[in-house]
């Protein structure tokens, strides 16, 4: 097991009221009356923007000079100026001079800064003839709607825009894959001037947060979700209270939750809150991974620490693995891999099994006729496994290792003859389960992901069938009250919720990403909170 015994606290701790970054939350303000917008600034203020965008692009009969003297005076926050061409993806389809004169005329009302495109940029500056107030900056931006280019090509474009003489650089490409915001991290580290470095997309969101670690000058912040200015925008609050971003330091060290698809995850909840509770210096993240090989090769700095494992990727984790421990190995799947401090080594870890294994042996504790005087109440059960993928390797491998008699069902018959062969039990077709009584008092445990949102009328075995087992596991989570559990209920058998099992592993990965003990009541009342 790794240990974090060895690392001093003081690295690890911080001050969770201190700001610990400079990077700016932008607010976009997006309507079509002045009126409107006064309101969104409003709101942006209280919601805790640092500044606002002033998409002057959406307002319907704009009137520059009037509108913006308003905008700029009733604005409680410092203002940004974007006036988007529909060739730079925004909404203005007019004369290009009179745009251009709109943003002169921004800067002589007082906005602080005003963002132009780099292709008018040169344009631009010749227009104004160097006549800018001090107190504004002019932001010069790109952006790219296919793809992330190489890191030279960035870098290339930063001089470029530097060139222009822009005050601030920006650079919005499109994330194909979640490596891709690695590229521009790499030139935010290293570019001179002040500048804004963002991966649109939602295989891009770990450069909206992250960028407050690498020194980005701003990010963007949407007012609510999908009022969004550009794709995979968060939330000002996502920012704020999810991602604790105003704490993201340098030297803050990056989790986060390996999956596909990964939106759904509460797990970034549970360790943000935990971390910040105990004044953890750490982010966690939803990381919407492709291929875990390449995440792993490109994320391979010391600051990048520790991940969950979920669907697709338990079995790939583990092939990344440079050491693990020997029941995940035995399961073929992890949950939770630690990049070990003394010397980078990937360690793989399986705590599914843990935090199933010992709900459904509480739950039996406290049920009638079930004998646990000695050893675990699961001992003699026949227990049985929907599901043979992560899940149902930990469920299984758990089971037998309290003494339960196990069998598998499958949708695959082959891979449920190959783990009940591996656990010494029974394989079973999903169209024999709804026949499958051997004795009454059986254990089921669903591990498939039937009966997920948003299929929540799925379920993977009859009501009928229900009858026969006193307890009824399921994996699934969203719903928390799967249908497959309500009609356990409705068939008098106990039941044990998929949250019990995220909430004892997620106990068990707290302190191995953490060394401290986990906040249990904190993380129990998240996972409450966001049900
Ligand atoms: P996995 O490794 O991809 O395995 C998926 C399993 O579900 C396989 O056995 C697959 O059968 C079966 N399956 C998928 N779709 C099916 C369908 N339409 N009909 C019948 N069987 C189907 O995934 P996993 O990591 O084990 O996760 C499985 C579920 O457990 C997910 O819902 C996940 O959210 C949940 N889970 C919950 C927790 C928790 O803490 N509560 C922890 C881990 C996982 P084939 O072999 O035939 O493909």
């Amino acid at each position: 097991m790794a240990s974090l015994d060895s690392v001093p606290l003081s690295t690890l701790q911080v001050g969770y009221g201190a700001r610990r970054n400079s990077t700016l939350i932008c607010a976009p303000v997006m309507a079509e009356s002045v009126d409107q917008m006064v309101e969104q600034m409003r709101k942006a203020n209280q919601l805790g923007a640092d500044l606002v965008e002033l998409r002057v692009d959406f307002m319907k009969n704009f009137r520059p000079r009037h509108d913006l003297e308003i905008l700029i005076q009733y604005c409680p926050l410092p203002t940004l100026v974007t006036y988007r061409p529909v060739w730079e993806g925004g909404r203005y389809k007019g004369d290009e001079r009179k745009r251009q004169e709109a943003l002169r005329i921004a800067l002589e009302v007082g906005a602080d800064y005003i963002d132009v495109e780099l292709k008018v940029a040169h344009e631009f500056f010749d227009y104004i003839e160097g006549k800018k107030p001090d107190k504004s900056k002019i932001i010069v931006s790109s952006h790219n709607y296919q793809n992330t280019p190489p890191v030279e090509e960035i870098g290339d474009l930063v001089a470029r825009i530097q060139a222009t003489g822009a005050d601030i650089v920006k650079i919005a490409t499109t994330a194909l894959d979640i490596t891709d915001s690695a590229r521009v991290f790499q030139v935010l580290v290293h570019c001179q001037v002040p500048m804004i470095g963002l991966v649109m997309g939602e295989k891009g969101l770990i450069s909206r947060v992250l960028c407050a670690k690498f020194g980005g000058f701003l990010t963007f912040g949407s007012l609510e979700a999908g009022f969004i200015s550009a794709p995979g925008q968060p939330t000002l609050k996502e920012l704020l209270d999810l991602y604790n971003f105003r704490q993201i330091g340098y030297d803050t060290k990056v989790h986060g939750v390996i999956g596909n698809p990964i939106g759904h995850s509460k797990s970034p909840h549970i360790y943000n809150a935990a971390f910040k509770s105990v004044g953890f210096n750490g982010i966690y993240l939803p990381l919407l991974v492709d291929s875990v090989t390449s995440f792993l090769d490109t994320y391979s700095s010391p600051d990048f620490v520790g991940y969950s494992y979920t669907i697709p990727h338990k079995e790939a984790g583990l092939k990344c693995c440079d050491e693990v421990d020997p029941i995940a190995k035995a399961i073929g799947a992890i949950n939770c891999m630690i990049r070990r401090p003394t010397d980078g080594k990937l360690m793989g870890y399986n705590v599914d099994y843990l935090g199933a294994i010992s709900a459904i042996e509480e739950r039996l504790k406290g049920l009638k006729g079930t004998n646990h005087a000695s050893g675990s109440a699961l001992a003699g059960k026949l227990f049985v496994v929907i599901g043979a993928g992560g899940a149902g390797k930990a469920l299984a491998y758990g089971a037998k290792e309290e003494g339960a008699r196990v069998v598998v069902a499958n949708r695959t018959y082959d891979k449920a003859k190959e783990l009940a062969s591996k656990v010494g039990g029974g394989a079973i077709t999903l169209a024999e389960l709804e026949n499958f009584r051997p004795e009454d008092g059986m254990i089921l445990a669903n591990t498939t992901s039937v009966g997920m949102k948003p299929r929540v009328d799925d379920t993977p075995i009859p009501k009928k069938a229900l009858k026969h087992y006193s307890l009824v596991f399921d994996a699934v989570y969203t719903p928390k009250l799967t249908r497959l559990l309500r009609e356990a209920q409705e068939s008098g058998a106990a039941i044990v919720y998929g949250t019990e099992m995220l909430v004892n592993q997620a106990f068990v990965q707290f302190e191995r990403f953490t060394g401290f003990p986990a906040p249990k009541e904190l993380i129990r009342d998240v996972l409450a909170r966001n049900a």
